[in-house]
């Protein structure tokens, strides 16, 4: 089939490689012309485990172009996805603005019928608003071309998006066409081969499923960050407390894991905009509400432990810690609204320096800082330690799961570590000398 994909980001780019991948022709549109110049020579703009080769192979196969011409994207096109950002407006309810551009400029070019799906994130109700945009340029230049406007939520996680999408758990189509319906499981045949994957239903219910999904993820973080605390307070271990709960099939162990908080580019604006949308039909989300402040002050936890361990604050001025992990999770570049970000700041604020690792983000890392004094970016995780006084790990990628401890113990000058997602076993790093700092390990406290 021949696609059109608006916003080539993480989800637009990624979609648009899977489905070339498996045969459609897809034109990936993108206003970002330094964006669109470095696809069309081999330039990846984001890192993603596997997407590379993959849109390399299908580029120069022709079945995936990249391009900055709405208008020609937008002849091309059976089925046009608006695959754009969603930002948090200044009251956090989502910023449709981009969602409604894409919409104006189908309007004004479309020629001939198409199916229109919004894969963005976006409130209930907004498939009526890209149906009206649409509608009202198209009226504007006096024409009148048939268009169906279709929910198709996504749900693949950042640093397994290629696999996500190759092989989904659910393809949710939110549709009152039964015309559009059928196009879009012709498109996704090729994923629901060996057994049923996709979900039909009502636009607002498949609009709301997205939002559901990422505010159940994050209360369970929340949730457990809640459980880290108390147990910090009364003297018990978290981690045992997760062993003793996820073996009930009823709770099970994903998103258990207690740390400096959730970040991304989804978890934090789509709880919010999940308790604006029900504060605008007059319903107050109260747990949507604790799951977004228990995470604010999760990520500012990793900071207070090192507080404690050095006394007070002024302490800190003019030491120097080295920090492993920037991106807000393992095997992506991604730093939106990353816990690191918080603690870097909070580090700063007090006067001390960072040396930083992250095997993917440096990159990211100095776009959003910029040249400071206060701020190295290592190549290696053993640079960073070069000179510090104190080791946090930000981000659980694998490479940090086992260090060498003498090692750690004769680099650090105060022979501290401070662990934001519970890597270590306490006993062990405090076996070589080391004073240990987890989430909710009451034991070291
Ligand atoms: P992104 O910021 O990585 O990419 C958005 C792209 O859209 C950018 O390249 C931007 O230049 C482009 N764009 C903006 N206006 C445009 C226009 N008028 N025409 C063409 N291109 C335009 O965003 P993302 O992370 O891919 O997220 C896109 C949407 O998908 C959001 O609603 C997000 O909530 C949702 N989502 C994201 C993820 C994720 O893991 N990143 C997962 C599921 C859903």
């Amino acid at each position: 089939m021949r696609v059109t994909i608006f916003g080539t980001g993480y989800v637009g780019l990624v979609t648009g490689t899977c489905l070339a991948e498996v045969g459609h022709h897809v034109v990936c549109v993108d206003i970002d012309t330094a964006k669109i110049e470095g696809l069309r020579n081999g330039v990846i703009p984001i890192y993603e485990p596997g997407l590379e080769p993959m849109v390399k192979a299908n580029f120069a196969e022709g079945r995936l172009e990249f391009t900055t011409d709405a208008a020609a994207a937008i002849a091309h096109g059976d089925v046009i996805f608006i695959a754009v950002g969603t930002p948090p407006d200044e009251d956090g309810s989502a910023d449709l603005q981009y969602v409604l551009a894409v919409a104006k400029t189908i309007g004004t070019h479309l020629q001939r019928p198409a199916v229109v799906v919004d894969k963005s994130t976006v409130p209930v109700g907004t498939a009526d608003k890209v149906r009206a945009t649409i509608a009202a340029a198209m009226a504007a230049r006096g024409a009148d071309v048939a268009y169906d406007v279709v929910s198709n939520p996504e749900f693949l996680k950042e640093g397994a998006a290629v696999e996500d999408c190759m092989r989904p758990d659910r393809i949710v189509i939110g549709a009152d066409s039964a015309v559009a319906i059928e196009k879009l499981k012709r498109l996704y045949a090729p994923f629901n081969r060996n057994h049923e994957r996709i979900v039909v239903m009502d636009v607002r219910s498949a609009e709301l499923t997205k939002y559901a999904a990422n505010a159940m993820l994050a209360t369970k973080i929340s949730f457990m960050n809640e459980i880290a605390n108390i147990a910090e307070k009364v003297g018990a271990d978290v981690e045992m407390v997760r062993q003793g709960i996820g073996s009930d099939p009823r709770i099970g162990w994903h998103f258990i894991y207690p740390g400096a908080g959730y970040g991304g580019s989804c978890f934090p604006k789509d709880v919010q905009a999940l308790a604006r949308t029900a504060q605008q039909y007059g319903y107050r989300a109260e747990l949507l509400d604790a799951v977004e402040s228990v995470n604010h002050r999760q990520k500012e936890h990793l900071f207070e432990l090192i507080v404690r361990h050095y006394g007070d604050e002024a302490a800190l001025r003019g030491k120097t810690f080295a920090v492993w992990g920037l991106a807000f999770k393992p095997n992506t570049d991604d730093m939106r609204e990353a816990s690191s970000r918080t603690l870097l700041r909070l580090l700063w604020e007090a006067g001390a320096t960072v040396r930083a690792f992250d095997p993917e983000a440096a990159h990211e890392a100095g776009r959003i800082f910029g040249e400071r004094s206060d701020l190295t970016l290592c190549e290696h995780a053993s640079d960073a330690l070069q000179g510090a006084d104190a080791l946090v790990v930000v981000t659980e990628w694998k490479q940090f799961r086992s260090p060498d401890f003498a090692k750690l113990k004769v680099a650090l000058k105060d022979a501290a570590v401070f662990d934001g997602r519970n890597l270590y076993d306490p006993a062990e790093i405090e076996a070589a000398g080391l004073a240990y700092y987890g989430i909710g390990r009451g034991r070291s406290i």
